[in-house]
């Protein structure tokens, strides 16, 4: 029983309602919400937060971090508009959330995080889920990963003062960026970057709150 007497809710009714909330803050996209259906956002989040995993609401994670509100993950991965044969870098992995998300979505996901501990318990999760598609390390994303670029998609979880240059130098033309720019700690712009045969296009999407991008790895 809840605090009020109500019965608890069973997973289905749980479920039922992260899906709604989705949909009713514009995640209309059907293999999102399938994606988002199937990966169950409780293995990413501990402790006594663990009761709040399917509310849409931003939790926090170890290191100071916080993992996404859902309705965010959801409408940023709408915006990347991932396909199946796409390879997709994420830079801000914290709690490995969003990239399980784009892993049901795409070929291959490289997620890249500056808290070691952060990609650890991600790389555990990952593993016990069986999403072997996935690759994560620890280094500072605003570099992105010269190794594996270019990208068809690129999507950053942390707030920049701009869209970071090597990233955009990692976009395969025709890829899509997603990346929300503006001042830390103050309301940030979602912006999707499209890279054209002659430029980068700029597209404001909305109003987002993330931390920021922060230089150089963590001692953690
Ligand atoms: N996408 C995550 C939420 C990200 S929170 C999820 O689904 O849970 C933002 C993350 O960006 C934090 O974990 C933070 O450590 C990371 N971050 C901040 N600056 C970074 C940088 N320069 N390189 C890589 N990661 C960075």
């Amino acid at each position: 029983m809840t605090e009020e007497g109500a019965p608890e809710a069973t997973d289905a009714e749980r479920k039922m309602r992260f899906l709604y909330a989705l949909r009713s803050r514009g995640v209309t996209d059907a293999r999102v919400l399938t994606a988002m259906e199937r990966v169950d956002r409780g293995h990413f989040v501990r402790g006594h937060f663990a009761a709040r995993a399917y509310e849409d609401m931003p939790l926090p994670i170890a290191c100071g971090q916080t993992i996404s509100q859902p309705s965010v993950v959801g409408l940023m991965t709408q915006a990347l508009n991932v396909q199946p044969r796409d390879t997709v870098l994420e830079v801000g992995t914290g709690s490995g959330y969003q990239a399980a998300v784009l892993s049901l979505l795409c070929r291959r996901v490289y997620t890249v995080d500056r808290h070691r501990k952060l990609v650890a318990d991600a790389q555990r999760v990952f593993r016990d889920l069986g999403l072997v598609n996935i690759t994560a390390f620890s280094a500072d994303g605003s570099f992105g990963l010269p190794d594996q670029a270019p990208f068809d998609r690129i999507i950053v979880t942390a707030a920049a003062e701009d869209p970071p240059g090597p990233l955009l130098a990692q976009l395969k033309v025709g890829g899509i960026m997603v990346v929300p720019v503006g001042q830390s700690d103050t309301v940030q712009s979602l912006i999707k970057v499209t890279r054209g045969e002659r430029g980068f296009d700029y597209e404001e999407l909305r109003p987002v709150r993330f931390v920021p991008l922060v230089e150089g790895l963590g001692n953690d």
